[in-house]
């Protein structure tokens, strides 16, 4: 599906780090223990690609793997860390910011909820932010073979009351396990799909 290799590229702490812009680029964000990495590994096949990510002095980076010859996914630091010194939260959403507005190939965003959650303070922050920076983005559910129908049912509604706020939102909600497989295939066909 994503012709050519998959792999992690480099993490970078500066806009002058960035690779060339020069292919579709999709970003993950989410709450720190969110799933992100377990999802970015189902959905490249991938077991360890993720883990990249999450080793010490990477968590402050965004991080970009290679989908492919066309394609970049880009893992933002997962945000929500309480005991992050407040000079670095200010440090990388500074960069985050000037990510968001000035990458011209990014195409969407994927915004990680925790099916058990919903949509908590700090997500309508991130999704505040997308939508001032006019980036398209949706919301993936994550972990959904954690909760019963209720509740799944409940947060989906939640999650969808939270969008209609938002104008730069894609109304469809995917919904995803990386244990038991559900969505991911989706989530892959959507990423494809942009052009
Ligand atoms: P990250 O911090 O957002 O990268 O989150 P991780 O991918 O490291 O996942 C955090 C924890 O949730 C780990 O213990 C994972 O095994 C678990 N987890 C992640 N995705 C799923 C899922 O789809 N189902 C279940 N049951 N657990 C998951």
């Amino acid at each position: 599906l994503f012709a050519g290799p998959v792999e992690f590229l480099k993490g970078v702490v500066a806009m002058s780090g960035m690779p060339p812009a020069d292919r579709i680029e999709v970003c993950f964000a989410g709450r720190s223990n969110v799933g992100k990495s377990s999802l970015i590994n189902a959905l490249t096949g991938r077991k360890t690609l993720a883990r990249a990510s999450n080793t010490p002095g990477r968590t402050q980076e965004i991080n970009f793997f290679t989908l492919g010859e066309e394609r970049y996914l880009v893992d933002l630091p997962g945000y929500g860390y309480a005991e992050a010194p407040v000079a670095i939260v200010a440090k990388w959403q500074a960069l985050l910011k000037q990510y968001l507005s000035g990458r011209a190939t990014l195409r969407r965003a994927f915004v990680l909820i925790d099916t058990r959650h919903g949509v908590k303070a700090v997500d309508e922050e991130i999704m505040k932010l997308l939508n001032r920076s006019a980036v398209t983005f949706q919301v993936v559910m994550t972990k959904s073979d954690k909760v019963n129908n209720a509740t799944r049912e409940a947060n989906i509604a939640q999650v969808q009351a939270a969008l209609a706020k938002h104008p730069a939102a894609y109304p469809e909600i995917i919904i995803t396990s990386s244990e038991k497989g559900e969505g991911v295939e989706t989530l892959r066909a959507t990423i494809a799909g942009l052009v």
